[in-house]
């Protein structure tokens, strides 16, 4: 059995979508921390989950348990993150196909970042170059997967300027992509310019924000590494503050009135990387901010019979 894709739900929708991003444990200690986590979740009933994929051997097969555990417990639909890291057209296709078969209609195509150390990204051989190259192939082999690629409001590092970066992504939507998922931000500005450029720029996709909190200087630091996100002044002072706790709380009161405001502005949906913590979503300043907007739980998916 299958679950309705994002694009289905996307369109739909009478209220902006929640959707929480996991990403796949390493060890069976791992997985049993995740299914309490997940479980404890359960009332918050997100429209749709997504979960990360790790390129190559073990790691790929993590992504699968992972995918499946979710779908298991009622998390669906699943959105499968596939990337073109270290693998041929061939080992791609043979993902899709076997993504396809566990019954997920949903993945979110992405190129994978260069190995840590370097800055350019270099194809497996036979391999893709670009993730519209992967929206292509997925596209070709199964026209019925729905496929998410990733925005940049504050650019791609390795883009040369944003307008071609902007390019780059309406290509993503060009070769069939049905929505965007953006990198995080903590300036609300930022995304509502990028938005405008967007459509400026002919890409009419909806465009999801993404989200995560900060709870300390070094997890801001961390997001900073890999999304190159502008810290306003205000949010950076407030983590710093001495107290773990009021500095965690500080980070989540930040994310909620980003979210109230993205709400307000009318976003077709919210995407939390809460980094299999329950303690974001469950949290009462998160939970009074989505019950605002969520009233009585939305979804009616979860007592359907989950994929695969
Ligand atoms: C929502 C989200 C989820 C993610 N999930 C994962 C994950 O699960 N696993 C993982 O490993 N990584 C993940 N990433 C990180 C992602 O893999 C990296 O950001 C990566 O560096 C770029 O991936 P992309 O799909 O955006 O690449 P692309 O869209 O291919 O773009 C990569 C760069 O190439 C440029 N470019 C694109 N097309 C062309 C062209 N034709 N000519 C010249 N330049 C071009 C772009 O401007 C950009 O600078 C995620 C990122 C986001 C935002």
């Amino acid at each position: 059995m299958t679950t309705p894709t994002i694009r289905e739900l996307l369109a739909e929708r009478r209220q902006p979508t929640l959707s929480l991003e996991f990403y796949p444990p390493r060890t069976p200690a791992g997985f049993d921390l995740l299914r309490r986590s997940i479980e404890r979740m359960r009332p918050v009933q997100p429209e749709f989950v997504t979960c990360t994929y790790g390129a190559g051997g073990t790691t790929r097969e993590f992504s699968f348990a992972a995918w499946e555990l979710l779908a298991e417990m009622g998390f669906t639909p699943v959105v499968a993150h596939l990337t073109c890291v270290g693998a041929s057209r061939d080992d791609l296709a043979a993902q899709i196909h076997r993504i396809h078969a566990s019954g997920i209609r949903n993945i979110m195509a992405l190129r994978g970042d260069p190995p840590r150390g370097e800055t350019t990204f270099t194809p497996a051989p036979d391999g893709l170059a670009y993730a519209a190259d992967l929206v292509a192939l997925i596209k070709s082999l199964h026209p019925d997967i729905c496929c998410g690629v990733a925005g940049y409001p504050e650019t791609h590092p390795e883009a040369a300027s944003p307008a071609d970066d902007l390019r780059h992504l309406k290509a993503k939507l060009d070769a069939g992509a049905d929505f965007v998922n953006t990198q995080l931000f903590f300036d609300n500005a930022v995304f509502y310019r990028f938005v405008e450029d967007a459509r400026a720029a002919g890409i009419t996709a909806p465009i999801l924000p993404g989200l995560m909190p900060v709870a300390s200087p070094a997890q801001l630091e961390r997001a900073i590494g890999y999304s190159r996100a502008t810290v306003p002044p205000a949010l950076r002072e407030a983590v710093g503050h001495p107290d773990p706790d009021t500095a965690r709380d500080a980070g989540l009161q930040w994310m909620a009135a980003q979210i109230c405001d993205l709400i307000a502005n009318d976003v077709p949906g919210i995407h939390l990387y809460i980094l299999n913590s329950d303690r974001t979503v469950l949290d009462p300043r998160l939970a009074a901010c989505l019950a605002q907007w969520r009233g009585a739980p939305l979804s009616t998916n979860h007592t359907e019979r989950p994929d695969p």
